[in-house]
């Protein structure tokens, strides 16, 4: 069975206060209930550092919520992933549908991010959803296929062990619609079967495809159970500690078997 993985996604949310107060008891639960999932925290850039402190010594990782895929230098109001490194972030999250969206950004954008990521030492969550028109005219396949194409271009193999993919219907992500478990476990098995035929198939099966969109502590359990799906990305429930920790116990429960 593949580790399942946790990771939230705090997006424009939180004061410095209120991050570190949730960080705190994320790290807290985590530290006592050891549960045998991975879990991480996506804070706002100016609250990674407080972030961080809080959860010192804890396995709760620290993660970006977007970077620059250029190195430090002339680019004002952008965050390079050296800055992530620096200040104690072990991955980032790349193409939420958020930055599609509203910033723009495109799968050749994403591909960039990614490999630069990588060069630096950095784990990536890879995001990739369909919209609801797309779901509803049955392109949610050629979609997720043209993303994973252009996100994915130029990856080797070997690389794919520093990747998790998000899979999140747009649909889904903020809106309290969320797929049903049969709805994400078709589409992370076509999501698997294409990384199988694009790398190969011990390597697609080695890999962590997270659901995202909507997850909250009482829908975890049955989402998390579908075979191919590893884990969630957590948007709004992840700002609640009650529903971020009850996510991760259930996870836990399932790992336990
Ligand atoms: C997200 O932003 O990645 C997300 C899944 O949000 P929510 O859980 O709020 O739908």
């Amino acid at each position: 069975m593949r580790r399942l993985f946790v990771a939230g996604n705090w997006k424009m949310n939180t004061t410095m206060a209120s991050a570190q107060a949730l960080a705190s008891e994320v790290a807290a639960e985590v530290a006592r209930s050891q549960p045998n999932v991975d879990v991480a925290v996506c804070p706002p850039f100016p609250y990674l550092i407080p972030v961080g402190i809080s959860l010192a010594n804890s396995p709760v990782m620290l993660g970006g919520q977007n970077a620059h895929y250029e190195k430090p230098g002339a680019f004002t109001g952008e965050t390079s992933l050296e800055m992530l490194v620096d200040v104690g972030c072990r991955l980032v999250v790349i193409g939420h549908s958020e930055r599609r969206q509203f910033f723009g950004e495109t799968d050749e954008l994403v591909n960039k991010k990614i490999h630069a990521a990588w060069q630096r030492g950095l784990d990536v969550i890879f995001c990739i959803g369909e919209v609801l028109q797309d779901r509803e005219a049955n392109r949610t396949e050629s979609v997720l296929s043209t993303q994973l194409q252009g996100g994915l271009a130029g990856v080797e193999p070997a690389q794919l062990g520093k990747l998790v993919i998000a899979y999140e219907p747009v649909w889904a992500i903020g809106t309290g619609l969320t797929a049903s478990p049969e709805q994400a476990e078709a589409t992370h098995l076509f999501v698997r079967n294409w990384l199988a035929t694009r790398f190969d198939r011990a390597s697609a099966d080695a890999m962590r495809i997270q659901y995202g969109g909507s997850v909250k502590a009482d829908n975890a359990k049955e989402l998390l159970s579908q075979p191919n799906v590893d884990g969630a990305l957590v948007g709004g429930a992840s700002l609640k500690s009650d529903q971020f920790l009850g996510i991760i116990r259930a996870a836990a429960e399932l790992s336990a078997g």
